[in-house]
């Protein structure tokens, strides 16, 4: 599809959703996510041929949250390789992101990296080696190579709010660290991953930190990310755990592999054709964006 004809879909996209009665609700459980503006939507789509379609609030950041969950588990593959398959599963859950009910009969092995106690062995698996403080460090450098913009940070207010109310993640990384699973100290572990949540973007930039996934693990410059093999894989991931309990509901309305994140974004991914970031901050009743989600159906029925 010509860059034009995408623009054109993104602006009625944009045009429609802001007239949505229905916005769902803000995530309440810290003020920096409460605070913010239900009246809000951006999308950015950036094609395999390098162009860029924007609408809305595409410059404006947020707070990144589970969406971080991709890039810290492509991180973590880089490290471990399949090595991590024997940590943590690749089954979509159908528990609730902060569910600690599965992991008992499951002997501390998450169902899969995007569930939270999975993202926890995640970030215990890239902490090896390193002060927390190298470890965010590296996931943000990451990141910002993705995204080819060195401006990308870390909101700290959001990280404090999330860390002095992470009681159920200090909760499910205890757990997993009674059964072995989590090895270095639970403090350490939750701090990076309330720092990686804590990741603000806005959606031309998170669209650029998905295209290796739509590139074969590729940068657009030829720099190889990750094989096309992992990039598959990883995508794969997307389409049957990124988006909660209603991962099956988005993949039968949406079709795209997605990660979705309580501050309201949502990325997607086209393998060879495009990546695209949305955002709007309120969330439906299974927490993902109620205007991100019916946008990528929008665009998934015009394109
Ligand atoms: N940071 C929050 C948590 O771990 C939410 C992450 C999300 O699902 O977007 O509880």
């Amino acid at each position: 599809m010509e860059p034009h004809a995408i623009q054109l879909i993104v602006d009625e996209i944009s045009a429609s959703t802001a007239a949505e009665q229905d916005r769902g609700a803000v995530a309440r459980y810290i003020p920096g996510l409460a605070s913010i503006s239900p009246d809000q939507f951006g999308m950015a789509v950036v094609g395999a041929d390098g162009s860029l379609a924007t609408g809305g609030d595409a410059k404006t950041s947020f707070s990144i949250q589970s969406i971080s969950k991709v890039f810290a588990l492509t991180m973590a593959l880089g490290k471990v390789g399949d090595q991590l398959w024997t940590r943590v599963g690749r089954e979509p859950s159908g528990n609730a992101f902060n569910s600690i009910v599965q992991l008992e009969a499951e002997h501390g092995i998450p169902r899969n990296p995007f569930i939270n106690a999975g993202a926890l062995v995640v970030a215990d698996v890239n902490l090896s080696g390193h002060m927390p403080r190298e470890s965010i460090g590296e996931l943000l450098r990451f990141v910002r190579y993705l995204a080819d913009d060195d401006s990308i940070a870390i909101d700290e207010s959001v990280a404090r709010g999330e860390a002095e109310t992470g009681y159920r993640n200090i909760a499910l990384a205890n757990y997993m660290r009674a059964f072995g699973n989590i090895r270095h100290a639970v403090e350490l572990v939750t701090g990076c991953y309330f720092h990686q949540c804590a990741i603000a973007m806005d959606c031309v930039q998170l669209a650029r930190a998905g295209r290796f996934l739509m590139l074969d693990g590729r940068q657009p410059d030829g720099g190889q990310v990750v094989s096309a093999r992992r990039a598959r894989r990883i995508n794969a991931l997307m389409l049957t755990c990124g988006h909660y309990d209603a991962s099956g509901d988005f993949a039968f309305r949406v079709g795209m592999p997605g990660k979705s994140g309580v501050g309201g974004g949502i990325l997607a991914v086209v393998p060879g054709k495009a990546s695209i970031a949305v955002w709007s901050p309120g969330l439906n009743e299974s927490g993902n964006s109620q205007l991100g989600t019916l946008a990528l159906e929008r665009l998934a029925e015009a394109t």
